[in-house]
């Protein structure tokens, strides 16, 4: 019997432990947990292999504490696509696969679930509910399958049904799941595997409304290739109903037993779009996944996927287990927020396809203005491209969009008159309207008019904003850093002339707000930023804005994203022009997605929208396709000037981040790493530079760039180069590799 254990630890070391498996544990299958000694402290490992011999000696070898067998082992496919991301993105295997479980699994205390799931107990196994209670014979189907989260059940309006069996002796409430359930749970199933068991009670779900055309179309295309694996791109006009197409992929899944993954960008979307599933799929398990759940609750829904029907959550859903994994969708694929910016800076849309490539299922992106990674896959064949160019509902027009010229009007705190106009008139006629302002705060600094002192933060190379405290409130106004979360009082005067009188600079959406609200007494205003919304407040919001109770929307790109608003008519966007001359060249393109999508918001149903655009630079050509909708027309635009530039998509990036506690330290380091890169005919190494937030923190950030146009080139060179990074001494920077950046 092998007695080593390989366990992978959560550890920056690129390598695995071995420990010896004490008598009388036999074997113990990959993806287990395990408590180790690991140097004077314990940790919790996971086992991927097991072998009778040890580089170090079997009598050196330190023993397994014990197998932590209260909870899930990793199923293999997991264990393969992290292997995939340690590869891709050369970052420790082991820290990975601990980062893929919730926090509650990652330590050694005992599972104890915060709300009890309901397992069957000996009496329930061969139990018979009389032929009139079908309702509880479902359910004890159900729990002979796998046990039920007792959320679930209340969400599935199962509640007295699972009391009646407990009552009967046949199922209990249990906050520990037994270990044979464990491993049920993970098992995966062979590809076109037995159904996983059909709904627990069939209730009639929400209407269906008959597919448009278009959609009609891209089913009949889609449909045909559930089998296997294929990247499908939807790139679909705002309101052309993706969403619709999703449920309608998800319903044939479901029903040859399949489970579906659906990766969406913003917690907050996840409760609205949670209970439109649970309406279109009744007794469906649905289960979401994501950062801004509690602890307990994410703990649960981890331990509930691998049963569920859908998953619905964001970047860290995609490696929830999913035994009968049939399809994944990508809503929004153009997202900057998939891409985790710290840690492993995975893209989970990326890890979403080698996912699908490696269980062999269809990925389909959907988007409005697809990112140019995916849109230039498409145009070259690699991708299916399905285009939607209609709204849904036929009334629904597209917005009219206007520019206003910010050269030849008068701004009256970042209003113009034409601005406010519109506003007064959508207010006029009872509907609602949105002002879009990327800027949170009260204004972007504070200023000083007689020494042009502007609210540095002391330990960034950036401004301090100036929040203003809510009205009554016993908190003070306040300058906060929104990189390193640095906060000060509003000094008194100024700190560097003593001038008394300091002036905000700028505008922010609490300013944005206040100044509104003056203007326009008779409106009622929301504001919506991350100063303001918890993930909660949107079903509230929702209510507000379909229940007619809200005239305004102000708010930070949170806005922009998915939500439907029928009555919401005009949308106003206010200062867009930092990104229209930025040197980080994705800027126009995020800038375009970002207007689209809000201008999206506007003229939802059957009243048309408007859309309001304020800018010094109204001959930019990104306003000229943006006017005519013209998504396309852009992105072959800006694709033609980056196969100019040698830019992604047409080229690999990867950047080499080193922080130090000076510039040149981190400089230094940079540069050594440079000397020691091998010399590729097909590999760009540039020099190294500060970064463009050159010091976040009191760290001084530099970066290298390495370039390919090969991938294959790219990762031969980083593996081969990467080890020898770490060799570098003296340790004076900290260093980590970005592959594939999108924020420099
Ligand atoms: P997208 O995600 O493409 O922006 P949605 O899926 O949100 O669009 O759909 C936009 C609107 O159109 C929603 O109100 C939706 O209910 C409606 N809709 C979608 N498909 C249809 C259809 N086939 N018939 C009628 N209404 C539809
Ligand atoms: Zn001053
Ligand atoms: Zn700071």
């Amino acid at each position: 019997m092998p007695s080593i254990l390989q366990v992978a630890l959560d550890t920056p070391l690129h390598r695995l432990f071995d420990y010896r498996l004490p008598d009388g544990l036999g074997m113990v299958q990959p993806g287990r947990l395990v408590e180790v000694p690991f140097g004077r402290t314990r940790q919790v490992g996971l086992v991927l292999g097991q072998t009778d011999d040890s580089p170090i000696g079997a009598d050196k070898l330190r023993d397994v504490i014990r197998v932590l067998d209260d909870r899930p082992a990793l199923p293999p496919d997991i264990l393969r696509l992290a292997q995939f991301c340690a590869d891709y993105y050369r970052y420790p295997l082991g820290a990975i696969l601990l980062a893929t479980l919730p926090p509650r699994l990652r330590n050694s205390t005992p599972f104890v679930a915060d709300t009890p799931w309901l397992v069957l107990t000996e009496a329930g196994q061969g139990a018979e509910p009389g032929a009139r209670a079908k309702a509880q014979r479902a359910l004890l189907d159900a729990l002979r399958r796998t046990p039920q989260p007792r959320a679930e059940l209340r969400a599935q309006k199962q509640g007295r049904h699972a009391s009646a069996l407990v009552a009967a002796g046949w199922a209990a409430w249990s906050r520990t799941l037994p270990p044979t359930e464990n491993v049920r749970l993970m098992t995966d199933v062979p590809a076109g595997g037995t159904p996983g068991g059909g709904p627990l009670l069939r209730r009639a779900p929400s209407a269906t409304p008959a597919a448009t055309p278009e959609q009609q179309a891209a089913l009949e295309r889609l449909l045909p290739r559930l089998g296997q694996f294929g990247v499908h791109l939807i790139h679909g006009v705002t309101g052309s109903g993706k969403t619709e197409i999703y449920l309608r992929l998800i319903d044939a899944v479901l029903e040859c037993g399949r489970q579906s993954m659906v990766l969406i960008p913003e917690i907050a979307l996840t409760p609205q779009l949670e209970q439109h599933f649970r309406n279109r799929f009744p007794g469906r398990r649905i289960a979401t996944l994501h950062s801004g759940l509690a602890e307990g609750a994410r703990t649960g829904s981890w331990l509930a996927s691998p049963d569920c029907d859908v998953l619905l959550g964001t970047r860290l859903a995609v490696f929830a287990p999913l035994p009968q994994l049939g399809l994944i969708v990508v809503d929004e694929e153009h997202d900057a927020s998939f891409k985790q910016q710290d840690g492993l800076r995975y893209s989970a849309r990326d890890v979403a396809v080698a996912r699908g490539k490696q269980r062999n299922v269809p990925v389909v992106l959907g988007s409005a203005t697809p990112s140019l990674e995916s849109y230039s896959q498409a145009l070259n064949g690699r991708y299916q491209l399905i285009e939607l160019k209609q709204r849904a509902i036929s009334e629904a027009q597209l917005p009219t969009i206007e520019l206003v010229d910010l050269k030849h009007v008068a701004v009256d705190n970042g209003l113009t008159r034409p601005a406010l106009q519109a506003l007064a008139e959508t207010l006029a006629r009872g509907e609602q309207s949105l002002v879009f302002l990327n800027r949170r705060g009260y204004a972007p600094a504070l200023y000083c008019p007689s020494c042009a002192w502007v609210s540095p933060c002391p330990r960034c190379s950036a401004r301090l904003v100036l929040h203003r405290a809510k009205p009554h409130s016993s908190r003070p106004h306040q300058l906060k850093c929104h990189h390193c979360g640095f906060e000060a009082p509003i000094p008194a005067e100024c700190p560097s002339c003593g001038n008394p009188d300091l002036k905000a600079l700028g505008q922010g959406t609490q300013r944005l707000e206040e100044t509104l609200n003056a203007l326009l007494p008779t409106a009622r205003i929301r504001r919506i930023d991350r100063d303001t919304m918890q993930p909660r407040a949107w079903t509230e919001l929702g209510e507000a804005v379909h229940g007619g109770t809200v005239d305004i929307l102000v708010g930070t790109q949170m806005l922009a994203k998915g939500h439907d608003f029928p009555n919401m008519t005009l949308a106003l966007i206010l200062d867009t022009d930092g990104a229209l001359y930025s040197p980080d060249f994705r800027a126009t393109e995020r800038l375009f997605a970002q207007l689209m999508q809000v201008a999206g918001r506007a003229g939802r149903a059957d009243k048309p929208g408007r859309v309001l655009i304020q800018t010094a630079f109204p001959d930019h050509p990104l306003f000229r396709y943006l006017q005519r909708h013209d998504y396309a027309g852009y992105a072959r635009e800006l694709l033609a000037e980056r196969m100019q530039l040698d830019l992604p998509p047409f080229t690999r990036q990867v950047l080499l981040r080193a922080e130090a506690s000076t510039m040149t330290a981190a400089l230094a380091f940079l540069q050594r790493a440079a000397a020691l890169a091998p010399e590729r005919a097909d590999i760009s190494v540039f020099g190294a530079t500060p970064a463009p937030m050159a010091r976040v923190a009191n760290l001084e950030r530099a970066q290298l760039l390495i370039q390919s146009a090969s991938r294959q080139a790219l990762q031969a060179f980083i593996r081969g180069w990467h080890p020898q990074l770490d060799a570098i001494k003296p340790r004076v920077a900290r260093w980590s590799l970005d592959v594939d950046p999108l924020v420099f």
